[in-house]
């Protein structure tokens, strides 16, 4: 067996980090998680931390979730993979069914993918197309929000709004036309009136609007005024302008209902899912499209009205059973009616963070929250400072996992922990942020 010395000296010499840099990272003591049960992890010395963040936002029902296992064991023990290019197999069909039982209304065509970028691309792909597809050619720019997020690929740089991550690749992008941020907008009335302005101009050239509704997660868990979203609906059908929202982050009950989209009664043209689709197992992702944007891409071979697209892992057997086995147990548990008692105890003990000197603005929907870090108020501490970052580092010798995100400390555990284990996870973050916060005015 391998001692943690040297396979960390293994680790460093060959592996490259997302979103890391590495020049940290190879002075850093690697941190090896070899385990998981509930909603904790496990490191290679046997240490037990809280996970925070859901191993970034996916995980649901805990680690090792016994019902979640069996059904990815059956799976394995008939197949692991067969593509879904001219084939199919009984899981992903079985899927599909469930998916389009939980969506939004209208959403009965399931395309699979592997991420939640590649979720997007298809999305905006498909969008296009369709629009080509029903004579409009000439409807090929996008509408996005200042401070997006819509994945890590060129297509979903394109349509993302944060120019730490994406401004250096703007040459590489298609054009796309940014709305300001909704969070910033007085209400959801000024923040439309910023896309009829645009669209009265230039409707004649869109094919879509993207969005992530309610929240924009990666942007700092900003929330968008209520109405926004609905608003943007309509505004899109009297414009004739398909509605791509990116439950990315946002579905599988975050925000307290299945789909965000719920919160508001709107069902868009096309839906992004993937994070919590498996509960946070196994890589799969799925845009969700209408009958009338599937029905325009039918037509002889010879017409190329296909929509040709598609991925190696596309529709994976043991991600779909995963998946479907994740749905089962939101029925089973009642996961989402479950939801509203935490959802309240989390914003109960977000209430003695928010007295902390060094914490200015603290934003929850459902369970997804961001904790703003502040050095006065009204001033916010030098993005070099990293304090999310330190204070994050902190919480994991206080034996919790989270990341930030700029100055911005995110919580967001897994819908299965109990408000005994969620009052603990805020209790670390607490005693987290004061320590480094005291330290750095010292
Ligand atoms: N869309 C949203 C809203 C996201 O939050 C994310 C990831 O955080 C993505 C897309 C990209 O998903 P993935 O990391 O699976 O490619």
């Amino acid at each position: 067996m391998i001692n943690s010395t040297d396979l960390s000296e293994i680790e460093k010499r060959h592996v490259w980090h997302p979103f890391t840099q590495m020049r940290d990272w190879e002075s850093s003591d690697p941190l090896f998680i070899v385990g998981g049960k509930g909603v904790k992890l496990t490191d290679i010395d046997g240490n037990e931390y809280w996970d925070a963040n859901s191993s970034l936002w996916v995980n649901i029902h805990g680690h090792c979730r016994s019902e979640i296992d069996d059904a990815v064991k059956r799976q394995l023990a008939s197949i692991e993979h067969s593509t879904m290019l001219g084939l199919t197999h009984p899981s992903a069909a079985i899927l599909a069914e469930k998916l389009v039982a939980v969506a939004p209304r209208g959403l009965n065509k399931v395309f699979y993918s592997d991420s939640g970028s590649t979720a997007v691309e298809i999305s905006l792909k498909m969008a296009y197309q369709y629009q080509c597809l029903t004579g409009h050619p000439e409807r090929s720019r996008f509408i996005a929000l200042e401070d997006s997020y819509h994945g890590d690929t060129i297509g979903a740089v394109s349509v993302g709004g944060i120019g730490l991550f994406h401004g250096i690749f703007r040459r590489l992008l298609f054009p796309v036309d940014f709305l300001p941020c909704p969070a910033r907008a007085k209400d959801a009335d000024e923040a439309a009136a910023n896309l009829k302005t645009l669209l009265d101009q230039r409707a004649g050239e869109v094919a879509a609007v993207i969005l992530e509704p309610l929240i924009q997660a990666a942007g700092g868990m900003l929330l968008s005024p209520p109405g926004f979203l609905a608003k943007v609906r309509k505004i899109c059908d009297q414009y004739g302008i398909l509605l791509i929202v990116d439950e990315v982050a946002t579905g599988f009950g975050r925000t307290g209902r299945m789909f965000a989209c719920e919160h508001e009664g709107v069902s868009p043209d096309l839906m992004c899912v993937a994070k919590g689709i498996t509960g946070g197992y196994l890589p799969l992702a799925a845009t969700l499209a209408t009958d009338t944007i599937y029905q325009a891409f039918l037509g002889e071979y010879s017409e190329l009205k296909t929509f040709f697209h598609g991925h190696s892992y596309t529709g994976n057997p043991l991600a779909c059973a995963a998946a479907i086995a994740s749905l089962d147990i939101f029925e089973k548990d009642a996961v989402i009616s479950g939801l509203t008692a935490k959802i309240a105890f989390v914003e109960d003990c977000l209430k003695s963070i928010a007295q902390l000197k060094h914490v200015g603005n603290i934003r929850q929907i459902g369970l997804m929250v961001g904790i703003d870090l502040i050095e006065n108020s009204g001033v916010e501490y030098p993005f070099e400072l990293a304090m999310g970052g330190r204070v994050c580092r902190r919480a994991r010798d206080l034996s919790l996992i989270t990341r930030p995100l700029g100055n911005v400390i995110i919580f967001l555990p897994p819908l299965v922990s109990t408000n005994d284990e969620l009052g603990e996870m805020l209790r670390i973050i607490q005693i987290a942020i004061e320590q480094v916060t005291a330290e750095h005015e010292n």
